[in-house]
Parts: structure tokens; sequence; C-alpha cells
């Protein structure tokens, strides 16, 4: 039997909520990110808005949602103090989370996930138990790299050493949900060095693995580098057999590729990002924060004092209503990047048309060279490893 509790909250829609922290210690090479390095007056002006936009919208979230994820991305949200950190964790719980697993005296019943980014070289014991403090019980730890030359050519502040004592650090204060971010295709990064990478990292048995590829973007010191012709980088060659490596490891190691770059051990699946894959509703608090929220996209300003400045409900820009065509596309795009692909009655409740009959002249054709495959038994669509491999050119075909 149902609890009142469970009742209540069942009825109301499930959100996401995305917090960005856009501060580091130091901007690395390659990173296109939101993020700068900022002085402590700048944190506690920061934070302290960041508090006054979730006290804006508390009395919208509380009528009619419940938070089943929280993301704390950056940036590097460990550069903020544990006090800071605690000061957001006590706003964030007057916001109607769902019960939240490991949060003391409210039990267990709906899964909660409330994620933090952390980047070694910025977690102390005391920042770790206040994460623990704030309900945190996943952490995402950037390493990139088990190679220290890698690390320095990529300008992560870091050594491997500081991620190891991040990890058990973490492991010892009772986190049991850990991802770790790899990165493939780094300058002078060899099919060698990356698989020794993996294998160090397997061996700590983090719940999670992401690993993506390295994508110079413009207006990074990499870019510049790359135009100067003074960026290495490994030939397709490598990028190919770096690929086909992480798959091949994880997959032994027990992990299951549920994204195209995310592996996870069964049931340790990031539901925040599944909630962007799968179209959910998310609300985003920060600067330049995106959000997904009653069929409208928008995102916060992105210059630090404009967004310190204006008043909350002035921070939002570029609000924008998805047309049916847009939002059918979105669906199609995200949700094939999941293994489990998309189902066939879910887009037919959402948008009123059969799936197979808004895409009947493609579909043939993806299904006879074995690009897309069926679940006949739960009704799902979902890419084949080929379909993966060429993604990008798959994906395409689904435009309306
Ligand atoms: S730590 Fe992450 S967000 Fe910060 S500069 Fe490096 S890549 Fe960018």
């Amino acid at each position: 039997m149902r609890s009142n509790t469970e009742r209540r909250v069942n009825k109301k829609k499930p959100l996401s909520l995305y917090i960005h922290i856009p501060f580091c210690v130091q901007k690395c090479l390659y990173c296109d990110f939101l993020s700068a390095e900022a002085s402590g007056q700048e944190k506690e002006a920061y934070v302290k808005k960041l508090l006054e936009e979730m006290e804006y919208w508390k009395k919208t979230l509380q009528k009619e949602y419940v938070i089943q994820t929280v993301f704390l991305g950056g940036g590097t949200p460990t550069c903020l103090s544990a006090e800071e950190l605690l000061g957001i964790g006590r706003k964030l719980s007057e916001l109607p989370l769902a019960v939240c697993e490991g949060r003391e005296g409210k039990g267990d019943k709906l899964f909660f996930e409330f994620t933090a980014e952390a980047n070694p070289g910025t977690l102390t014991r005391e920042k770790v138990q206040a994460l623990k403090e704030i309900g945190v019980n996943r952490v995402s730890i950037g390493l990139q790299s088990a190679q220290e030359k890698e690390l320095k050519a990529l300008g992560r502040i870091h050594s491997y050493q500081d991620f190891l004592d991040s990890f058990h650090l973490l492991r010892e204060c009772g986190f049991n949900n850990i991802n770790v971010d790899l990165m493939a295709d780094i300058p002078n990064q060899t099919v060698e060095s990356y698989q020794e990478t993996l294998s160090f990292v397997t061996e700590l048995s983090p719940e999670h693995i992401s690993s993506y590829s390295l994508i110079v973007e413009e207006g990074t010191p990499f870019y510049k580098m790359w135009e100067e012709g003074r960026l290495q980088l490994p030939d397709e060659e490598a990028d190919r057999q770096m690929y086909c490596l992480t798959q091949e490891m994880l997959l032994k190691e027990g992990y299951q590729r549920y994204e195209i770059s995310n592996y996870a051990r069964p049931g340790k699946e990031c539901r925040h990002n599944l909630t962007y894959w799968e179209l959910g509703e998310y609300l985003g608090f920060g600067l330049g924060a995106s959000s997904y929220f009653k069929g409208c996209r928008f995102s916060n300003v992105d210059r630090l004092q404009e967004y310190l400045s204006l008043a909350v409900r002035h921070l939002q820009k570029e609000k924008k209503l998805l047309s049916k065509k847009e939002e059918m596309e979105e669906y199609v795009f995200l949700g094939l990047r999941m293994r489990k692909g998309i189902s066939a009655e879910d887009y037919k409740r959402r948008f009123g048309i059969s799936f197979y009959e808004c895409y009947q002249e493609v579909l043939p054709v993806l299904f006879e060279n074995f690009l897309l495959a069926e679940d006949k038994n739960h009704g799902r669509i979902y890419l084949t490893d080929k379909g993966i491999d060429i993604s990008n050119m798959v994906l395409a075909e689904f435009l309306l």
C-alpha cells in the first residue's frame, strides 16, 4: 500500500534542476564552458544571487512539481567553500525534492539523484562532508587522463595522484555512486596511454565512466594552437582505435553502454542526463543556465555582471516555445543517443502520430542497412553498434 506522501508526490510533474557554478581555479586550454577564475567576493555575490533565484521559483515549483534530480555543475562547484555549498543545500531543501535516498530522517521511498561535479585538487574533507550533508548522492569527477603529460597538455590543475586522493576520500566518506570523466584525442595521446588510463580507472571500479573525444572549440587556446599548427592530435586511425577500445574494455569490466559516450554499472545510469535525452522538463539556475520548462526553451544571461545586477525576473533571455515539429525532432535526436532508443508508444502519446508513419520513407532504409533496430517486445527503436558509429549521419535522416 502506498503512503500519503508517495501519493501526493506522484500527482505532481517530475522536474530536474541544474545549478551552474561558473568558477574554476584555472581555465583549461580546451575549455569553452561558461566558467572563469573568480575572487572570493565574486563567488559570495554569486551564491547570494543563486539563492534569490531559487527563492523566486519556490512557489511555482512547490505547487506543480516534484524535483527528481539535481545536478550541481560547472565550472567547478567544489571551488566554492564548504559554507557556500551548505548554503545552496539549505535553500534547495526548501524546494519540493523527491524523497532523498541517504537524506537523514526522510526515508528512501522514491529515488532522488543529486549529482555534484568535482575536480581533483579542489576537494577537501570539509567540502566532501558538506556535499554529504546537503544530500549529494552522486559525484562526478573530472579526471580526463591518468597520464601526467596529458593532464599538463590539457592545462588541468591536478595530477593523477590528486585524483586518487579525491576518489578515496569520497569513498571513505560514503559515496557509492561516482562517475569519472575521461577524454580521448588529447594532444600526443597514444592508444597505449589511453588504454592504460582506462585500466587504472576500471581498477578503481567507479559506478559510471564517461569518455568523450576532445573537440577543438573556437575561442580556446587550443584553437589558436591548432590554427598555428602547434597542436599534435592523434590521427583518425588512433581515434577509431580508442573509440573501440572504450567499448571493448568497459563492457568486459561489467559496464553497460547506455548512451553514446556513457557507461554505467546496472542501475547506475545518470538519471539527470536521462531527463535531457528523454526530453523531460528541467530548470536551470545560475549564469547562462538553460531550461526546458512548460514547452519553452530559455536560458539565463551569460555575463556575470549582468547576472548579478539584474532582478531575478529579468534573468531569462531567448525564451522560445518549441514548435511541434521541433519537439518531434528533438525527441528523436536526443532519444536515439540512448542505447535503449525511443518508445514508439510514447512518441504516439506525445505527438499524436505514429513514429512509423512519420518516418515511413527513411525507416526501411535504416533497418535494411542495420543502422537501426527494433525491440518488438518493448516497442523501442534504437541505433545498432553500426548506427552509433555514424550516429551524426543517421540522426540527420530524422530531420522533418
Ligand atoms: S575544470 Fe572543467 S569547466 Fe573548469 S576550465 Fe577545466 S574543463 Fe572547463
